[in-house]
């Protein structure tokens, strides 16, 4: 639908682009013009009266109307008021007056009276970039049901929202369910419409896959259910000649690496790229690759390697120094712990094996779980994937510990060691002690170094921090590390995760933190050591698995604010829709939008 100039221009000022948007700015209270022959009493109403005097105090205005309506005078009283509201007021003239009226011993009184120049109808009040009034009249003359409509929004939707603008009544304080319902179904509407459309569709490289089942028949183990569903997910994906664009997201230890090989094998003969954020990681999917693709031409990148011709091999793995070589034409092209790269970073590799108008198919792997809500509006943009189970169950026992704890604690700590397994100890930011109650690594660290041996030290900007993390896996006993170590490394000897200052961190960091031990099935634990008595949040976490009801979870507390402020807490982009509650309006939206 073109715009008009006055359309285009107001949809700019209040910084939208449809219709919709526009009805989903809706009023935050209405006043009522229409006018009645009679007072009633503390109620702000509309008076059809001639000034008879106007009267400067220091502090106030007052003004004596003569209302037609009402057969009688009535005092109006401005207290501090500014320059323009006396141009309102002129001896003799007969105008409407809007403002609040009582009564006192027969004496009336409006207070604060204001000229209007509408009459007759229930006048909404907006808030926004453009002033009431005139979005007022911009919403009487544009927002139509026909427009609405000619959106795609159902004709029942919009129907309700229009009685937000045009209200037959005074609509009470508090909106009633079916029209929060209809907000939050136009919210999403118009969300995920505009990810549609702004995804775009490119010819692929290439529209081929290879059957996976034999592959999958010379493994050591079974895929699991999902691994093979987010499989076939990835096998029609490159088997089209349009462009794959999904993400898979599963839990830490919930097999992606299977995932990402059936796909390089899936792709051959042609080629693959795979970016990891870490040389560690590259280096363990290298190693992997090797291991379970023993017929392909497997190569790695790092900024340590030598720019070889990379045209020769099957599946490229590296780091971001991916980025700065000569890449062969490579029509699957996957990122893995997609979260720990910038966007600039992701397209940019796409964008360097893209030739002309074509594209690589593209895969990207995350361990942040996400709602499934979250995931559903995702699709409208991007496929989605979700791995929701992991190949063993991981027997890791939470427990949250308090100061009085710390001595069962040590041994326990020594326990672990003594059986040849790693512990780490996850503190506070380095530099953010001051304000915290916990100590920072830099304080603790001397304690743990005197006690114990094998103890390692590692932080966010630690430039050695690979380098500790290697050794460290090899001959640690205990490491040290802030929340930022929390890259997908395998430390197979890993069975014991001490968080410290808990309730701090978000769950989905916890559950980040906590999927680092029993990797492979060692017995884990997890202690979440916090300074605070009780919290239902953490206690629920102990009792919680999965990566996807912590994500609902997170929601959920977030919700009622239990996170300490600017620590994790980013908050919803939504003003109506519930993440944690709104699934079945999330999915009719989905349909609809599909239809
Ligand atoms: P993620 O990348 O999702 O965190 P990984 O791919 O590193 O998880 O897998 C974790 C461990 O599980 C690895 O040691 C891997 O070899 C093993 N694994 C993967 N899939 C299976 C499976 N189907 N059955 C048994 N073990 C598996
Ligand atoms: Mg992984």
């Amino acid at each position: 639908m073109k715009l008009t100039k006055e359309q285009d221009e107001k949809f700019k000022k209040l910084g939208i682009s449809s219709f919709i948007e526009l009805s989903l700015i809706i009023p935050n209270s209405y006043e009522d013009y229409r006018i009645n022959n009679f007072l009633v009493e503390h109620k702000s109403q509309v008076i059809d009266a001639t000034v008879e005097s106007v009267y400067r105090a220091p502090n106030s205005i007052q003004i004596t109307f003569y209302a037609h309506n009402l057969g009688h005078s009535i005092q109006g009283v401005l207290f501090r008021p500014r320059p323009y509201m006396m141009h309102q007021f002129k001896v003799g003239e007969r105008d409407y007056f809007y403002g609040l009226c009582d009564c006192k011993m027969g004496k009336c009184t409006m207070t604060m009276p204001k000229k209007i120049s509408q009459v007759g109808e229930i006048t909404p009040k907006y808030k926004s970039t453009l002033r009431s009034d005139v979005l007022q009249r911009f919403i009487q003359k544009n927002l139509t049901l026909e427009k609405l409509a000619s959106e795609g929004l159902k004709e029942y939707i919009a129907t309700e929202i229009l009685k937000l603008h045009f209200p037959a009544s005074i609509p009470s304080k508090e909106l009633e369910t079916p029209t929060i319902d209809a907000l939050k179904y136009t919210e999403l509407f118009s969300y995920m419409k505009q990810l549609s459309v702004k995804r775009r569709y490119f010819s692929a490289l290439s529209s081929s896959a290879r059957d996976y089942k034999k592959w999958a028949g010379t493994l050591p183990f079974e895929l699991t259910q999902k691994q093979i569903e987010a499989i076939e997910d990835i096998k029609k994906d490159i088997s089209k000649d349009v462009a794959a664009k999904r993400m898979i997201v599963g839990d830490v230890g919930s097999g992606k690496t299977m995932v990402i090989l059936a796909a390089a094998y899936m792709n051959m003969p042609n080629k693959s790229i795979l970016m990891s954020p870490t040389t560690i990681l590259a280096n363990q999917l290298y190693e992997e690759a090797k291991k379970y693709l023993p017929y392909a031409k497997i190569t790695l990148v790092t900024n340590k390697s030598k720019k070889l011709d990379l045209s020769e091999y099957d599946l490229i793995i590296g780091t971001h120094a991916l980025l700065y070589r000569e890449l062969p034409k490579a029509s699957l092209v996957m990122v893995d712990e997609q979260h720990r790269f910038g966007t600039q970073q992701r397209n940019m590799l796409e964008k360097l094996v893209s030739s002309g108008d074509k594209k690589p198919h593209y895969l990207q792997f995350s361990a942040t779980p996400i709602p499934r809500t979250q995931a559903m509006i995702e699709t409208a943009h991007i496929d989605v994937s979700l791995i929701t189970s992991t190949p063993f169950k991981k027997d890791i026992t939470s427990k949250v510990i308090h100061k009085q704890d710390f001595k069962d604690l040590l041994g326990h700590i020594k326990s672990e060691i003594s059986k040849g397994n790693q512990v780490l100890l996850v503190y506070p930011l380095v530099e953010q002690s001051e304000v915290l109650e916990y100590q920072s690594i830099d304080e603790a660290r001397g304690y743990w170094e005197k006690n114990f041996d094998g103890v390692y030290v590692t932080h966010g900007k630690d430039k050695e921090k690979e380098q500790v993390l290697l050794d460290f896996a090899k001959d640690g006993n205990i490491l040290i590390a802030t929340t930022v170590v929390e890259v997908g490394i395998s430390l197979p000897k890993l069975s014991t995760v001490v968080i410290v200052g808990a309730e701090r961190l978000g769950l989905s960091t916890l559950h980040q933190l906590r999927g680092r031990v029993s990797r492979t099935g060692l017995k884990g634990y997890c202690y979440l050591y916090t300074n605070a008595s009780a919290s239902e949040r953490l206690n629920e976490f102990c009792h919680t698995v999965s990566g996807f009801d912590i994500a609902n979870m997170d929601l959920k507390y977030r919700k009622s604010g239990d996170l300490l402020k600017g620590v994790n807490q980013s908050g919803s982009q939504f003003k109506w829709i519930d993440l944690a509650e709104d699934e079945s309006i999330v999915s009719v939206v989905k349909k609809d939008l599909k239809s």
